[in-house]
């Protein structure tokens, strides 16, 4: 079902990035090689709809955080589309945004496979699988298959349309290093440590 005449092929990585870490850099880095991405696109979100923490921290530091993170791979980007939005963050509209800027890319969404497992409860669903693939990254503790063979069976049409990509297995989670910091337990090599340095100056997640 892939239209594989546009031979441009974009990542995109959403998330909230509370912060950053290694499971993001690794799934995002073997799609890019994987998918033939020329580029792959961190997009902070603003206000996540799935989420009912009130204590996100702002779309600035969880920016600056991502920037870190990413300056090292000539092939990593990151875009303020949401965050600068008023409003709760819908993927679907990022994804118009970016398929009319991108006219000549094909759109590949990165997620893992916990986020994977949930997109028909995204808004817009059907909407978004007609502008973009999507690439499901191995999450441990997230297993895919169950949902896969759901889609075949129940939504054929686009089963062609997610792809399930094996990476080296990180159980790494931003909830899992926000309680580090303020258990005052170890959190280097979770995460870059330029990004480690900024939650400490920033005194973040204490
Ligand atoms: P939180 O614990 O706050 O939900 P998180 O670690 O899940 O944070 P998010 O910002 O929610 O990070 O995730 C953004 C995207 O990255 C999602 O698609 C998520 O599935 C994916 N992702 C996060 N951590 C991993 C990981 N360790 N391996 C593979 N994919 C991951
Ligand atoms: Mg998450």
């Amino acid at each position: 079902m892939s239209n594989n005449k546009k031979v441009n092929h974009l990542g995109i990585m959403g998330g909230t990035f509370d912060p950053i870490h290694y499971g993001h850099l690794v799934a995002a880095e073997m799609a890019r090689s994987k998918f033939n991405l020329s580029k792959v696109l961190f997009i902070p979100t603003g206000i996540p709809p799935h989420k009912n923490r009130r204590d996100i921290s702002a779309g600035e530091l969880r920016f600056e955080m991502v920037e870190r993170a990413i300056q090292d791979n000539p092939a990593f980007a990151c875009s303020s589309l949401e965050i600068e939005r008023q409003g709760p963050s819908y993927t679907v509209e990022t994804l118009r945004v970016l398929s009319r800027a991108w006219p000549e890319h094909e759109l590949y969404f990165i997620t893992g496979t916990d986020a994977l497992r949930e997109i028909f409860s995204w808004r817009e669903a059907e909407e978004i699988l007609t502008l973009i693939e999507f690439i499901g990254a191995a999450r441990p503790g997230f297993d895919a298959s169950d949902f896969l063979e759901h889609v075949q069976e129940e939504h054929p049409d686009i089963i062609g349309k997610i792809h399930y990509l094996e990476v080296p297995a990180l159980a790494i989670s931003s909830t899992d290093i926000r309680f580090r910091v303020r258990h005052r337990q170890p959190i280097r090599y979770l995460l870059p440590e330029s990004v480690r340095l900024f939650i400490q100056e920033h005194n973040l997640y204490t």
